[in-house]
């Protein structure tokens, strides 16, 4: 166990969703946030890193800094995906090992797993078999994090872990409908929908996907629970353990949102791997479940839209 009290604990990445999220609930804790800005650290860079490292001296890193983005981001700019997640990943490690940090987690996401892995995916199914081809770039940097936890583990005796959330939704979210993930989108095309009296919304792919989806809330108070309590190798999947299918989720959406056009579908967009659920057994086990229902997730998610609580980068 960690204790985190009194504790300085960095949290890379703290404007986005997730970073967002850790630094709202770490706020209930008796521990001090730092953080660096994206105009004073640039995270690609190793000596920036350092540099910041050695002035701030956290005694724990939480490393939810990455280039993120949904199916389509990620099969137009697989070279930003994989180079920009590399160097922040080897950069954060590196420095914090350099610099006495013993407690680091991790975050990945569920494309880390083989496409035809047996569902739901359990930890131990890594590297098993072929990723799934459109965010294999994003996949591949993330699977170094990991193996870079493990590694530092081995060589060095770190205490760094690694978690796995599966697909986030929450304040803070990206909308922009050319990088976003399919909740975010489906949130803005309801909405815009209802908005301007359209009769219909479009809807990528089949609608047969089945994704599995975590509030970032939710997410959030897993990793602090993981970071007091989580000690080990292996990843631990952070997830809700149900999923839904993307038409399904489409008219969960539209319920919320109170748009009742109808749906239909862009057949030229790709559906991405078919079931990506995450066993949920092994933080279960630990003693943590979620505590916010998809929809009551959703109708957050869209009051903070509403209330302009988004990011729109492109
Ligand atoms: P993935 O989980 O890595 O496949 O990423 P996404 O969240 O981007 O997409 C999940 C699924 O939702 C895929 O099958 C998409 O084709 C489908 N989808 C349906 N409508 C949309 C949309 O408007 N935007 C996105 N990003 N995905 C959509």
């Amino acid at each position: 166990t960690f204790d985190i009290a009194q504790k300085r604990i960095w949290v890379a990445g703290h404007r986005g969703m997730v970073g967002t999220a850790v630094v709202r609930r770490l706020a209930g804790e008796n521990c001090e946030v730092i953080t660096a800005g994206r105009d004073t650290v640039d995270l690609k860079r190793q000596a920036e890193v350092e540099a910041f490292m050695a002035d701030a001296k956290p005694d724990a890193v939480v490393m939810a800094a990455a280039k993120v983005g949904g199916i389509l981001a990620n099969d137009t700019y697989p070279a930003d995906f994989l180079y920009d997640n590399l160097m922040i990943e080897a950069n954060i490690f590196e420095a914090a090992h350099r610099s006495g940090v013993d407690r680091f987690l991790f975050l990945g996401s569920s494309c880390i797993y083989p496409k035809f892995a047996e569902q739901p995916i359990r930890e131990d199914s890594l590297l098993t078999g072929p990723l799934e081809p459109t965010n294999e770039w994003y996949a591949i940097a993330k699977i170094a994090g990991i193996k870079l936890a493990q590694a530092y583990r081995r060589q060095h005796g770190r205490d760094y872990i690694s978690a796995m959330p599966t697909n986030l939704y929450g304040p803070g979210d990206n909308y922009d409908l050319n990088s976003s993930h399919v909740m975010p989108a489906l949130i803005r095309k309801a909405h815009e929908a209802k908005a301007s009296g359209a009769k219909e919304i479009v809807v990528w792919g089949t609608g047969t996907p089945l994704r599995e989806f975590l509030h970032a809330d939710d997410c959030a108070d897993a990793l602090v629970f993981l970071l007091k309590t989580y000690s080990g190798e292996e990843h631990v999947n952070v997830g809700s353990g149900t999923d839904i299918s993307i038409l399904d989720l489409t008219k969960l959406v539209c319920k919320v949102v109170g748009f009742e056009g109808d749906i239909v579908h862009d057949l030229s967009k790709p559906d991405g791997t078919p079931r990506k659920l995450m066993s949920a057994d092994k933080l279960r086990g630990m003693g943590w479940s979620p505590k916010i229902s998809l929809e009551d997730g959703i109708r957050d998610a869209y009051d903070a839209f509403l209330s302009g609580n988004f990011s729109a980068r492109a």
